[in-house]
């Protein structure tokens, strides 16, 4: 368990971590390594699954995107992550995807944490998409395809290499600029990249295949012909009702894992199969209850639509980083009148201090 250590001073002043001190706190702790530590903090709870209050997410469709709050709780702390995906918006300068999020502490309901999540989505997806790999891929991968090389695809890189130790990637998108711009900023983090012309091209000699296209509706980005034995394939863009990626004839070659069922049977790949298809639940696998891989040549598909634990994983990470830091400012969140029944006394005085 991590610890959780007084942050601010008093409970009613609440850390905010904005995203110029969550970009400061993700360098000041160096990529890869918050990567690495997320990912253990994100498999421990994976690890005490049974003792989290779960849910699917809370959706509110729109015909352009959709926006979602995902709650949980362990009993002692609550979190919640307010977030959208709207796959339109890069087309007017908007990000497909942004996010804040609150861990609060049970025992009293205060807030203990409001931060911005857009960039710890990307970080915390990335690390769950790696350790499913982990405990799923084959042994000695070192080649991984990324189809989409939008604002997710560099951290998805990154998680890979550090956890699973990647170094070859095979980037395809349909706008190429996408491509060269993840292979521009990935260049000095020690890959060989090649960008592919088509997603056939990408999965050449790739070991893992990383789908995170962005597109509202049931696309095949991959089709059966293109998934060898033994591949494993980590599949992120297909997270909502009406959107996924993958040809339905892969699922059923696929030995396919995921978060929390009832979410992924509505959101993931697998909304294309009979509701009773068999899946594994991938904390079974990491608490050592469910079989992972089971040969070199079986194919094994993670099914990732995100889960609100990860965001509570994620949340209580950045918190325990945060004490003696400036990478956070204190906010004036709680109202805290000197005799807490007295809260109306307390506009009162404000209007003639
Ligand atoms: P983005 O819009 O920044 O990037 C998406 C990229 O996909 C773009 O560069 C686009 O050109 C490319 N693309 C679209 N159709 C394609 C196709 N047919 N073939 C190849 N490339 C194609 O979006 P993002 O923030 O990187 O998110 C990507 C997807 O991942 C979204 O659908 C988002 O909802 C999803 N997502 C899932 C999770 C999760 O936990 N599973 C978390 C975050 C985001």
């Amino acid at each position: 368990m991590l610890a959780t250590p007084p942050v601010a001073q008093k409970l009613n002043v609440v850390p905010f971590v904005s995203v110029d001190h969550m970009m400061k706190l993700v360098l000041s702790v160096g990529i890869e390594r918050f990567l690495t530590e997320l990912s253990g903090v994100v498999e421990d709870d994976f690890r005490r699954w049974e003792h989290f209050d779960k849910t699917p997410r809370v959706a509110a469709h729109s015909p352009d995107g959709v926006i979602e709050l995902m709650p949980t709780s362990d009993g002692a702390a609550y979190s919640f992550k307010y977030v959208n995906g709207h796959p339109k918006n890069t087309r007017s300068g908007l990000q497909t995807v942004t996010a804040f999020g609150v861990l609060a502490d049970v025992e009293s309901g205060y807030p203990v944490l409001l931060t911005e999540m857009t960039i710890l989505t990307a970080l915390r997806t990335a690390a769950t998409s790696a350790v499913a790999a982990k405990h799923l891929a084959a042994r000695g991968a070192r080649t991984m395809a990324i189809i989409g090389n939008g604002a997710q695809a560099e951290f998805q890189a990154l998680a890979f290499k550090a956890l699973l130790g990647i170094d070859r990637l095979r980037l395809y998108d349909i706008d190429p600029t996408a491509s060269e711009k993840c292979r521009r900023n990935l260049a000095g983090f020690g890959f060989e990249i090649t960008l592919c012309g088509s997603t056939e091209e990408a999965v050449q000699g790739a070991e893992i295949i990383t789908t995170v296209t962005a597109d509202k509706q049931y696309a095949t980005i991959l089709t059966d012909n293109l998934v060898g034995a033994g591949v494993h394939i980590n599949a992120v863009g297909g997270d909502c009702p009406g959107k996924t990626e993958l040809h339905a004839d892969i699922l059923h070659r696929a030995a396919i894992f995921v978060e929390y069922p009832p979410q992924t049977r509505i959101e993931g790949e697998i909304q294309q199969l009979a509701p009773d298809h068999p899946v594994t639940e991938l904390w079974q696998v990491i608490a050592g209850q469910a079989e992972g891989r089971r040969d070199p040549s079986q194919i094994t598909l993670f099914d990732s639509v995100g889960f609100a634990t990860e965001d509570f994983s994620a949340l209580r990470y950045v918190r325990s980083k945060l004490a003696g830091t400036a990478f956070f400012e204190e906010l004036d969140l709680v109202a805290d009148p000197d005799e807490p029944r007295d809260l109306f006394g307390m506009l009162l005085r404000a209007q003639h201090a």
